[in-house]
């Protein structure tokens, strides 16, 4: 069997989005064969410069558009709490320090809110999707996952913030729920799924 022509690039070298990424597109009518990631066609390493997620996943989706002249998706998330103002929000992985490091990420966020009550604890996920077409048109589209900010880590499962935060209506924290379970609802698959019409509309020529 010959791969097919890669048709549209997207901008992960995760392997988890990527196959998160490529299930939502399939589900929402999508022909996947074609689509690529960022890895296969030795995409450029992207400074995040921007102030909001949508900015930085279209320098993300810009870039990689540029370097292989197809059609590029990429995403850019974060943690945002609303007693913080948004805050870690663009700063999520970097916010104890350069280290990327989960756990110190996390344990400074609970220090910092220690004193707040469960009535001003409200946080939310949020997850810019960036679609850019070689000749220049740019779509993003948002989706928001509503929660709260609990006072400890809750759940061994997900990564980043996810034993912090209890979405509204469920009882566990993202860091409790199955794979399929939060992938369903995450904030991420929200921004794919808006943004998959528009996907599908560029792909369609
Ligand atoms: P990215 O833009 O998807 O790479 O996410 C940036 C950072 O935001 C991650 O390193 C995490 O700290 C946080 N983050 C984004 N999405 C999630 C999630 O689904 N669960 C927990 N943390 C997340």
């Amino acid at each position: 069997m010959t791969a097919a022509q890669p048709r549209l690039v997207l901008a992960t070298r995760n392997h988890h989005k990527l196959d998160e990424l490529r299930a939502i597109l399939a589900e929402e009518g999508i022909d996947t064969a074609g689509v690529v990631s960022a890895a296969d066609v030795d995409g450029p390493e992207v400074a995040e410069t921007g102030i909001t997620f949508a900015e930085n996943a279209l320098l993300k989706a810009r870039a990689l558009a540029a370097h292989t002249g197809l059609p590029a998706v990429a995403d850019d998330s974060g943690f945002a709490v609303d007693v913080l103002n948004g805050c870690p929000g663009v700063f999520s992985v970097y916010w104890a320090g350069r280290a990327r490091d989960d756990a110190a990420n996390n344990a400074l966020l609970l220090e910092q809110v220690a004193d707040i009550g469960p009535e001003h604890r409200g946080a939310q996920f949020v997850c810019a999707g960036a679609l850019v077409t070689p000749d220049g048109r740019e779509e993003v589209r948002e989706g928001v996952v509503r929660g709260r900010l609990l006072t400890e880590p809750v759940g061994d499962g997900g990564f980043g913030y996810d034993p912090l935060f209890q979405p509204d209506g469920l009882d566990r924290s993202y860091a409790q729920l199955a794979p399929e379970e939060k992938n369903a609802i995450s904030h991420r698959s929200r921004a794919f799924r808006a943004l998959a019409p528009v996907i599908a509309q560029v792909l369609a020529g």
